[in-house]
């Protein structure tokens, strides 16, 4: 496991159970400009830049509709968070909270979500706005956002039963 975070005053860990393999499987990775977590905002923005989501094969024939919709859900694997902490200091000020109180990268299964705005889908590639990740992110799913129950155009298809 990729450990980018040194622990900080009163922050606790924990020993980590063994996995418990959930099968996930990386549907392709997303480009962002960003390099490191100190420069990576701490929520995306809808007129943050343009970043791509790379679909590998053979899943490609699954972004089929995808651009009937404005806005998307997007999930993600942080993959460099470490994933033993209990208590954290976001503010690195001695004061904590515990992990599932905060939506910090840092969390035992350290899973990502922002929903974005759909720029252009061309391809295997989706361009959004609106993610806070580093570049090269595993992708994990792509959805419409549970809000969007009806396509931007009527007699489109999708809608509901997509659901
Ligand atoms: N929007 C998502 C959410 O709320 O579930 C993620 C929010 S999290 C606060 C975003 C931060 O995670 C970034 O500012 C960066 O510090 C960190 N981060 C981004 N990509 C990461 C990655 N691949 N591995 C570990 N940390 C990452």
């Amino acid at each position: 496991m990729v450990q980018d975070k040194a622990l900080r005053e009163g922050e606790v860990t924990v020993e980590t159970p063994k996995a418990s393999d959930a099968g996930l499987i990386f549907i392709g990775r997303i480009r962002t400009p960003w390099t490191s977590r100190e420069d990576t905002p701490r929520q995306g923005r809808h007129d943050g830049p343009v970043c791509r989501l790379e679909i590998f094969e053979p899943w490609v024939p699954a972004l089929k509709g995808v651009d009937f919709y404005s806005n998307l859900e997007v999930i993600y694997w942080l993959h460099r968070s470490r994933r033993d902490l209990v208590l954290q200091s976001p503010k690195d000020n001695r004061s904590t909270r515990g992990t599932f109180s905060l939506r910090s990268p840092v969390r035992p299964n350290p899973i990502g979500t922002s929903i974005v705005k759909l720029v252009k889908l061309e391809g295997n590639i989706v361009f959004v706005r609106g993610l806070d990740c580093l570049d090269e992110t595993p992708l994990l799913d792509v959805k419409p956002d549970r809000c969007e129950f009806s396509p931007l155009a009527a007699g489109k298809g999708g809608g509901e039963e997509g659901e």
